[in-house]
This record gives C-alpha cells, structure tokens and sequence, in this order.
C-alpha cells in the first residue's frame, strides 16, 4: 500500500510535520474553538471554510470537500503524487529517507519531471551561482551593479542572490562535474535546446515559493544585450503568473499586518525589505492576475499595489482592478512620484515617505473614478471618452456581481455618472443591470468549472448506508471495533469506495498500533480515498450515538450480506438517514469602501 516507503517511514514523516505549520504556509490560520480555520486554496473561497484540526492533525473544507492528512494536502497543494509528498514533507522536517538522488528516474516517456526533483536541481544551481557571485573574476560586474543600485551585502545574503558567469556554459559545465543528467538541466529550464546555458552573465535572484524553497530564477543583464529581465520558463514547479517574488520572507508580516505591498521588481522588493518593509512582495514581470490575488487573499485583507506614476504605471494599475474587483479583494493603489521605481524612491525619500505612499493609496473606484472624470472634464476625444466609460461601468458592474460594492453605494455612482456624461440614471441603471448579468454568468461558468467533478459515489439503499454507517461509527469511536471484530471483513463492503476505506481501517484496527485518523491516512495515498475518510469521520462524529448506530448497522448487514445480492433493498428512499449537511454562517469579508468625491 504505501508503495516506495514502509509504513513506519511515513508515519515519521507524517508525525514530524505538524499540519497546522503545514497549511499555514499557504494560508493564514485564526483559531476558532479548538479548529484553525481559514480560506480554503481548493476552491474560489469567499468565507473561511476550511478547518484544520490540531489534534487530529487533518484539513476539512465544508464547502469544496477538500480533506486529508497533511499528506494529501501537499499532494493536492503541489500537485505531487504521493511517494513526491513523502518525500518533500521528508525533506522539509530534515528526516533522511532512503530515497533517490538527483539522478534520471524511471518514468513514463512524456510524463511530468518530479516537481522535488527540479527543486533540488534549483538549489544545487542557486549555490554555484551565489559562489560565483564571490568569485573575484566572475562576479565582479554583478557586485558593482549590486553597490551601484546599495543593495547591503546582507541583502545579498538573505535573498542569496548570484550570479550567471560571462560564459555560455558555466553552469552546464558544472552539472557535468556533478553527474547531473543535462536532460534535467534542460527540464529545469537551465540550459536552452542548445544545452548552453539558458542565464548567461546575468545578475540572479533565486525565485522560492511560499515554502521558501527555490522554484525558479529570475535574470537581470549586466550587458547591453538580450532583454533586461529574464525568467525561468514554466516547469511543473515553476508558473510566473501566480507566483509573488518574496512572499516566503514576506507573508509572516503580510498576516501580522494584513496587508500585503505588491510592487513590480526584484530590487524594489529587495530595497523595502532593506529599509524594514518586509510585508512587500513583487510580481514576475507580468501584470497582477486573478492567480496573484487569489495567492494574496489567503494571507491579506488588503493589497496595495505601488506602481510608478508613469502612463505605462497607470495603465498596468488599470489593468490590475478588473482582477481585483472580481477577487472580492480590497485592493488599493499607490503611486511613486517623478517617474521613479520604488527602489530608488526609498533610497532618495527614505521608508517613511514610502509607508506614506501606502497610507495614502486610492481605492480602486475612486482611480477609475477619476480617469473617467479627467476623460469627460478633458479634451479627450468622442471615442476616447466611450472607452473610458465602457471600463467605468463594466468595473462596477464587475463589483457589484461579486458583491464587492455595497448596492447602495452603486445608486451614488449612477447619479454621479449621470450628472458628467448626461445621461439618466435609468439609461446607466439599464446598462449595468445588462454587464452584470454577463459578469455573473461567466463567474457562474468558472465555479462549475471548479466544481469538483463527480463527487463521491456511495451507493444507494440500505444497505449501502449500513456499510457507510458502520465506518463512520468505526472512524470516531474505533474503540467500538472489538465487539464485532470476528464478524467484520471487507467481504461485507459492496459499494467500491466503501470497500477501499473498509480494507485499509480493518487492516489498521487489527495491526497493534493504536487507532489514529492520521495513521489510517497515511495509509491511504489517493487524495479522493483521504477526502472520503475525512468526511465518513466528520459526519459519523456529528451524528454521535455510536453504540446503538453501530449495532442497528451491524444487523442490517448481518441480514442482507449473507443473502443473494437481489435480496438487498435498493431502493433510494431509504438512503438518505444518514445526511447530515454541516451550515456554516461567517459574515462575507472584504468589502469595499466607497469613497467616490
Ligand atoms: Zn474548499
């Protein structure tokens, strides 16, 4: 069952990686009773729904049906198989597995590379690049630009920057050295079709995920030639358009202060957390997208996007509200005055003129706001104010379908649209009842989207919720098993999902170990098989009355398992004792606020 490793292996890893410090790398925990909840990063989650117990170490989502151990919530967080989340949980709590090394592995041709893999390979080429920045012969352009830009050589240290040698080889090189495959080097994104190397006489800023480990690079020039910044290509570790440069060193203070400061570089980022701004993350380059924002609402309440005040900042800050408004995020923007990145802005103003630029940031409305007017106040020409007003009002008819702006408020906007562009409030009433049935319709189509596919068959009858009963008994009170051990065998189990759970708790009930839910998960390694066990056990913990549920069951079962199957009742009336549906009433979060002057 569990595959590349014994069970006791697992169970280490399992026990040594407390699943609270687990999820919170993703997603920020309040207590609640004796639960931690918080948004739930398996689905578009508008309410904390996910609960994650401390005692019995497993994650539940009540709305997506999201669960498991801390296993199967890396599996499904990285999309890693389970031997992968073993492995990488294994690696996180310093345990050494008998394992695989950085070595070609056997696969299936066309098969993804295994995400560990290629962080290993990372952080083995994130070393050289570091020591090479050292080099007094190679790293000697890159630590002058380095002093030209002051970045601390303690910055340097805590964001182990590096550098890519003037050398169209240097790292390949090193691989060869090393025995590593350059068909991994290649998967990795290191060296390009050629087998040269992909970042040459580049500055490097090593890209983590929230979990801090290395994912991918970031390359800044130190010539004149090819483009100024370049990234690691996409790898299945590896997806610029939700990853925030930063955020490991950053979301601890993100939580604290639940807000998070999105600027667009890796120096501005270095730089602000250089001057104690250590909330502030960056985009890769791209503009902020809905993968960005919904990263950040796990952590922030709000987002403060600082761009510079250039038309090329303006448009990139518009660009980012329709991503906003439809995140239910309350997002506000910032700009840095004459033209400047915040990097040097916070060299030449100082932090407190930066915290400054913060405090005073314009809500998103209030910025569309005011294009609209200086459009309509302006010489802007016929179209050009048409367009600015189809983006005024799609806006709000965006945030008003994601329930971000309060209806009231939109009846103050319409009146002031009214008053500048000389139509009535009906006609502009009319015009966003029409954007906001479009909007709604294609959110709808996104959530069915994510909807998870086919959920869980349990079979129908009675006797199919008989057999589902007695493992929800077993589930939460498995000290109930000795009474019936003789008589219970998976043989009793028809319903294929009930069968798999039945097989693995038995075979965990009879083994000497104590009964735990985290012990019986980690020897399940399918992700559905976990969601199913977590949710048998949630439900049969909230019906309670085990002793009398379970000898009720265990009749049923006696009567119809030894008869012919066409014996067993089917039909589907009877099937339903057992649903309990759990209601959850957290007031909606994140509203916006309406300051329209
Ligand atoms: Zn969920």
């Amino acid at each position: 069952m569990a595959g590349i490793f014994d069970h006791a292996a697992v169970n280490r890893v399992q026990q040594a990686n407390d699943i609270v410090d687990v999820v919170a790398e993703h997603v920020s925990l309040k207590r609640k009773g004796r639960e931690m909840v918080g948004l739930c990063p398996f689905h578009e989650d508008h309410r904390p729904s996910m609960c994650v117990n401390p005692t019995k170490q497993i994650f539940k989502c009540f709305a997506c049906g999201a669960g498991g151990d801390v296993l199967k919530f890396v599996q499904m967080r990285e999309n890693l198989t389970f031997p992968q989340a073993v492995e990488r949980l294994a690696e996180r709590a310093g345990i050494a597995l008998e394992s695989r090394r950085l070595a070609p592995q056997r696969r299936d041709p066309g098969s993804d590379v295994d995400p560990n893999l290629l962080a290993r390979l990372n952080g083995w080429a994130m070393k050289n690049f570091q020591q090479w920045l050292s080099d007094p012969e190679r790293g000697k352009v890159a630590r002058e630009y380095l002093a030209t830009r002051r970045i601390s050589a303690d910055s340097i240290a805590h964001w182990n920057l590096g550098v890519a040698p003037n050398a169209v080889d240097a790292l390949a090189k090193a691989a060869a050295a090393q025995k590593i495959p350059s068909q991994l080097l290649q998967q990795g994104g290191l060296t390009a079709g050629t087998g040269q190397d992909k970042f040459v006489h580049r500055l490097m800023f090593p890209i983590a995920d929230a979990t801090g480990r290395c994912i991918g690079f970031g390359g800044r020039t130190l010539s004149d030639a090819g483009a100024k910044y370049i990234n690691s290509p996409t790898t299945p570790l590896f997806d610029k358009s939700n990853t925030l440069y930063g955020l490991d060193r950053a979301r601890h203070r993100i939580v604290a202060t639940g807000t998070a400061i999105v600027v667009e570089g890796y120096t501005d980022v270095i730089m602000a957390h250089q001057f104690g701004c250590t909330n502030v993350v960056a985009t890769l380059g791209t503009s902020f997208t809905t993968g960005h924002g919904r990263t950040l609402r796990r952590y922030a309440k709000r987002v403060v996007l600082v761009y510079d005040s250039d038309i090329a900042g303006m448009e990139a800050a518009n660009r980012a509200l329709e991503v906003c408004l439809s995140q239910r995020l309350d997002i506000k923007l910032g700009f840095v005055p004459q033209g400047k990145d915040p990097c040097d802005f916070l060299l030449a103003a100082g932090q407190e003129a930066f915290d400054r630029i913060v405090e005073d940031a314009t809500d998103v409305l209030q910025f569309k706001w005011d294009r609209l007017k200086a459009a309509f106040e302006g010489d802007d020409s016929l179209a050009a104010r048409r367009t600015m007003l189809n983006e005024f009002l799609q806006a709000i008819a965006t945030g008003l379908a994601a329930e971000n702006i309060p209806v009231l408020d939109s009846g103050l906007i319409v009146n002031k649209v009214s008053k500048i562009i000389g139509l009535t409030p009906r006609e502009i009433n009319a015009d966003l009842s029409r954007r906001m049935g479009q909007v709604t319709r294609a959110m709808r189509s996104q959530d069915d989207r994510r909807e998870r596919s086919g959920s869980i068959d349990w079979g129908q009858g009675l006797y199919a919720a008989a057999q589902r009963e007695v493992l929800e008994v077993l589930l939460s009170e498995p000290g109930l098993f000795e009474e019936h051990r003789r008589e219970l065998s998976t043989s009793l189990f028809d319903v294929p999902i009930l069968r798999q759970i039945a097989g693995v708790l038995l075979d965990v009930l009879r083994s000497e170990d104590d009964f735990s839910l985290s012990a019986m998960l980690a020897r399940t390694e399918s992700v559905s098989l976990g969601e199913a066990i977590v949710e048998l056990q949630a439900v049969g913990e909230q019906k309670g009355n085990y002793a009398s549920r379970l000898s009720d069951a265990m009749e049923v079962l006696r009567r119809y398992g030894k008869d012919s199957q066409t014996m067993r009742p089917e039909d589907k009336g009877e099937g339903d004792w057992h649903v309990v549906e759990s209601e959850s009433s957290t007031p909606r979060q994140n509203r916006h606020s309406l300051g329209i002057s």
